[in-house]
């Protein structure tokens, strides 16, 4: 009963805020995931934008296990905190804290409760519950750096609640009751964190606790005295990486308690979705829409602490001590640097130039930019992405409080150098690229030609960052020439990328539908159309406009069959890709992701919108089982964002959005300089596909704001 008055609730209050976007944002949208099948391999994020940690419902009993949330599980184990930017990456920091009643079982499992989603609230900035076995409501509201809970407990039984470290800490009660201090590694892939990091948590009780007991499981049983009448108690929790005096600070985002934390929450994320201002009848469109802004507006996590002065510190994980400044962690740039570092550039320049400083603090405390950062340096993915993250940044304008001549620096010394033992930072295979202009696919390195792809391309971003700063002529020159090595590994005769030998040949036994070998997570379909600089000459070598416009047609009219050079043959995006009904377009992964905005170089540019349009309508849903693959950090949400507005950036970092088609008749962008670009498309959301007033439009163009018309007046 108490979950019907719950959803009843949540229902009325929606609908008296029609206009504010938060409440369309669905968090458990592509949360039911397997290993073999990822409809997104999310979990419901309850948190601030670009907070510390995340927090989330935990459904499955292991709290080491990285698959720690699937919707259709009906038991809850805990409220968790997590940093995991990706099941395939891990957690580090994680515990979980479960208000209940009586003794509690003494193991994970044994302490569940049941629950079901029709009692659940479920959005950014708060999350509720009703844990049916305890007759216990627990809500919970994020800060930055923390959350503030709330419990509402039945009268006369024993009042209390689990705090969890899975083993991999520990926490204790003061002795005036009032407060619980613990720390945890919480890893679940510990190799690849190395071992210095440590989250501190202080939780405040509202109530003085009766006592306290250590469960055999090495959890913390905290409980209180019997009421006689049904009683709310409140916790706030802050949470550090630096120290316990850290944690204690953090306290001060929840001083004003639960509601008011919980409606700060919910203001902010109105605020910063409230950027885009889209006109739809249609809930669904919303839902997906606001859903995946939300997501982009998660990751990477500001690592940043206040310290007693009021300075930003942050905890290095490279350096493993305090060092000054921001410094951000939780992304991939082999998925993000596409979609998701533009739209930031695009919407949120404040926090480009924040993640700018952290990278370059990432470099002076570890001699290298990330690849993957989790939250220092994690071996992942392939390329040397960072520069495109950088370049792009500023190339769109991104400044205030970072050195671009040192983060140039970083990445000229990323472009020709490889990390002695992480395959993914630097450059692999560095020495034959600059030697030959490709990585050679027989001297014992994977993923050669995908190696060389991005290379280029990230060479072309170096290039222009360099001219934008001034840098000497020789220098340009360099990279620019550098940019064009796609072409070492575009077989002339096949028109496709094949991967190459030291000796010149290509590959005698090159199969297109083959993943990985020379391509990562994808194959020569996929990989031959990551020549995002250079659309033109890849254009030509394929054998001008018509071919190429046929060779995009015969992506979706391709089967999508696959063969596997992995040991594990069938990686989860095959399987994706084989049942989304797209032939060999594999949205469900990023290297393919920019290709339908590639009909924006052939004569037919409205096949662009047409295609983007199918892949909004079929491959996003407002559901927990709505998106195609791995959301990946706000980079698949990211394409329906830029998609959902007519745009793409094709190649971040020229200054140049291809265009596509709106899905809504009317959006309204608040840009950075206070102007607002008015996006038109009549007919949009009544499934006619308005046309581009160009195939591609420039971004300074945008930014004088006013109206953006898709379709004529016909
Ligand atoms: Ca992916």
């Amino acid at each position: 009963m108490k979950g019907i008055q719950l959803f009843a609730l949540c229902c009325a209050t929606a609908a008296t805020s029609a206009a504010l976007p938060e409440q369309y944002v669905l968090p458990e949208m592509g949360t039911v995931n397997t290993h073999a099948l990822s409809t997104g391999n999310l979990y419901p994020a309850i948190a601030r934008p670009w907070g510390v940690g995340l927090w989330t419902p935990q459904t499955v009993p292991n709290g080491r296990e990285r698959w720690f949330y699937d919707y259709t599980h009906p038991r809850i184990y805990g409220l968790r905190h997590t940093y995991q930017p990706s099941p395939w990456i891990g957690d580090w920091g994680a515990w979980s804290i479960l208000p209940l009643v009586g003794r509690p079982g003494t193991n994970a499992a044994a302490r569940a409760s049941w629950f079901s989603h029709k009692a659940e609230t479920m959005s950014p900035a708060l999350y509720r519950v009703y844990l049916a076995e305890f007759d216990v409501t627990a809500a919970l509201a994020p800060t930055a750096h923390g959350a503030a809970f709330r419990f509402d407990y039945p009268a006369a039984d024993v009042p209390g609640f689990v705090v969890d470290t899975f083993g991999l800490g520990e926490a204790a009660l003061s002795s005036d009751g009032r407060r619980v201090t613990g720390w945890t590694r919480g890893y679940t892939q510990p190799k690849k964190y190395g071992t210095n990091l440590v989250q501190r948590f202080v939780l405040e009780l509202g109530r003085p606790a009766a006592a306290a007991e250590r469960l055999p499981d090495g959890a913390l049983w905290v409980r209180f005295a019997p009421t006689s009448a049904r009683t709310p108690v409140e916790l706030r929790v802050g949470t550090s990486l630096i120290s316990d005096e850290f944690a204690s600070r953090s306290l001060a985002e929840t001083a004003a308690g639960f509601d008011a934390v919980a409606a700060e929450g919910r203001a902010e994320w109105n605020r910063l979705l409230g950027r885009v201002r889209v006109q739809s009848d249609s809930i669904d469109r919303l839902r997906v829409f606001y859903t995946c802004l939300y997501r982009a507006l998660l990751f990477p996590r500001s690592l940043g602490e206040t310290d007693a002065r009021g300075a930003t510190v942050h905890f290095s994980p490279s350096a493993g001590d305090v060092r000054p400044g921001p410094y951000f962690g939780g992304t991939g740039f082999w998925d993000t640097f596409r979609a998701l570092y533009p739209l930031l550039n695009f919407l949120y320049p404040e926090m480009s130039a924040q993640m700018m400083a952290g990278l370059e603090n990432c470099w002076k405390e570890s001699g290298w930019l990330p690849e993957w950062s989790s939250p220092g340096l994690v071996d992942c993915m392939v390329g040397n992405n960072s520069a495109s993250v950088v370049a792009g940044a500023w190339l769109d304008g991104v400044r205030g409080g970072f050195d671009i001549n040192e983060l140039y620096r970083a990445l000229v010394h990323g472009a020709n150098n490889a990390h002695p033992t992480m395959k993914s930072v630097g450059r692999l295979g560095v020495e034959h690229y600059n030697a030959k202009g490709y990585v050679p696919r027989d001297v014992g390195i994977n993923e050669s030609a995908a190696r060389t792809l991005e290379y280029a391309y990230d060479d072309w971003c170096i290039a222009a960052l360099a001219r934008a700063i001034g840098r000497p002529r020789e220098e340009i020159d360099l990279y620019a020439s550098r940019a064009r090595n796609w072409r070492n590994v575009f077989d002339p005769a096949r028109r496709i990328a094949v991967g190459r030998n030291a000796d010149g040949s290509f590959n005698a036994a090159f199969d297109p539908f083959a993943w990985g070998g020379d391509f990562t997570e994808g194959c020569a379909l996929h990989y031959t159309w990551s020549v995002f600089h250079d659309v033109e000459g890849l254009c030509e070598a394929m054998g001008g406009r018509k071919e190429f416009e046929r060779r995009l047609d015969e992506i979706f009219a391709l089967p999508p069959k696959f063969t596997s050079t992995y040991s594990h043959a069938v990686i989860h995006e095959m399987r994706e890709m084989q049942v989304m009904g797209f032939g060999q377009y594999a949205h469900g992964n990023q290297p393919i992701q920019h290709m339908v905005y590639l009909y924006d170089w052939t004569d037919a540019p409205e096949k662009a919108g047409r295609r983007a349009r199918d892949v909004m309508d079929r491959l996003y849903a407002p559901t927990p089982d709505g998106y195609c693959g791995d959301e990946d950090n706000g980079q698949t949400s990211a394409w329906f964002v830029w998609s959902a507005l007519g745009l793409y950036p094709v190649c971040p970092g020229s200054g140049e959005y291809a265009t596509g088609t709106p899905l809504f008749d009317r959006a309204d962008v608040s840009l950075p300089n206070g102007r607002t670009l008015e996006i038109r498309a009549p007919g949009a959301a009544a499934r006619r596909f308005p046309a581009a007033p160009a195939p591609r439009v420039r971004r300074a163009d945008l930014l004088k704001g006013g109206p953006l018309l898709f379709g004529s007046a016909r």
